[in-house]
């Protein structure tokens, strides 16, 4: 969601929000962090993160909202350098995790291993049982997420932009979801699982199963969706795979020291 402020950031005063080329005048927020590592630049640049559960959550949290200082609606080619040119612009993310769909496809183009493969999310109503719930969870967010913005007229904010207020009613909101919304923590295609799961790709030491000498170790060895964000379990899927693989295929030196 986007909204409008009544006034510019003060923060962003004398800054391009870019790297200056050279001999341009020095840029005030690099120049913060060239002196001391300090300024907008030395965080992660949200104002505020809000955890909330949704009325679809099992108990654990399902939705964490970013709220940004830009004007960010979604990734494509020139996303950032489009978001930063207005100054008067508050952005809330709604992230939905644990959900529900698992759905999606991946498939081979070719026999090249260079070649991208075809990546189809399967979300909503093209996945498997439970995106109705996903779906009633992110028509959750966006209303804390327009909670907030309601809350925030003392900081300047006017009005809503994205998706704006026509997109009122629960059927508009959810028509305005399922066109908008995206993901990008893609997991769970090649499964760890039990020898009698037919649909477990890898066994427990990330072999894959049926294959002499394949190992896969990413976001794809997940059997369960990882909770919110899910690059810190791809670091830990790694760090298991870093000891099961030196269990089986100890270092030289080691070999040597145990001998
Ligand atoms: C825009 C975006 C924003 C995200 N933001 C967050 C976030 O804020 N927090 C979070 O937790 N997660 C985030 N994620 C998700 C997270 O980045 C991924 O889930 C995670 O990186 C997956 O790790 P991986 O090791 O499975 O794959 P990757 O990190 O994609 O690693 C795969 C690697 O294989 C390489 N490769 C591909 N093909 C070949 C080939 N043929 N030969 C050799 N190398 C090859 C690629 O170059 C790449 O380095 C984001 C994802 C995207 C796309």
């Amino acid at each position: 969601m986007v909204a409008e402020l009544d006034h510019d950031y003060a923060l962003f005063d004398g800054s391009s929000l870019n790297v200056p080329a050279p001999g341009q005048p020095r840029d005030a927020l690099i120049g913060e962090w060239d002196d001391d590592h300090g300024g907008p630049y030395s965080t992660n640049g949200l104002l505020a993160t809000l955890i909330a559960g949704s009325s679809v959550a099992d108990g654990d949290s399902d939705l964490m909202l970013l709220v940004l200082p830009v004007d960010f609606h979604g990734y494509y080619p020139g996303y950032a350098e489009d978001g930063s040119h207005a100054r008067d612009r508050l952005a809330v993310v709604v992230l939905k995790g644990h959900t529900k769909n698992r759905g999606g496809v991946v498939s081979l183009r070719s026999a090249d291993p260079a070649e991208p493969p075809d990546i189809r999310f399967h979300y909503f109503s093209e996945g498997s049982p439970g995106w109705q719930e996903d779906l009633r969870g992110m028509v959750d967010g966006i209303e804390i997420a327009r909670d907030v913005i309601a809350h925030a007229a003392d900081a300047g904010v006017t009005r809503e932009l994205v998706p704006g207020p026509e997109v009122r009613t629960t059927g508009r909101l959810e028509d305005w979801i399922r066109t908008q919304s995206w993901g990008h923590h893609a997991c769970g295609t090649a499964k760890i699982g039990s020898d009698d799961d037919p649909a477990a790709v890898l066994d427990g030491d990330f072999r894959v199963r049926g294959v002499r000498g394949l190992r896969v170790v990413d976001a794809s060895v997940f059997p369960d969706i990882p909770g919110l964000f899910i690059a810190s379990a791809v670091y830990l899927i790694s760090e298991k795979a870093a000891e099961t693989l030196l269990a089986a295929y100890p270092a030289p030196e080691t070999a040597t020291a145990r001998r």
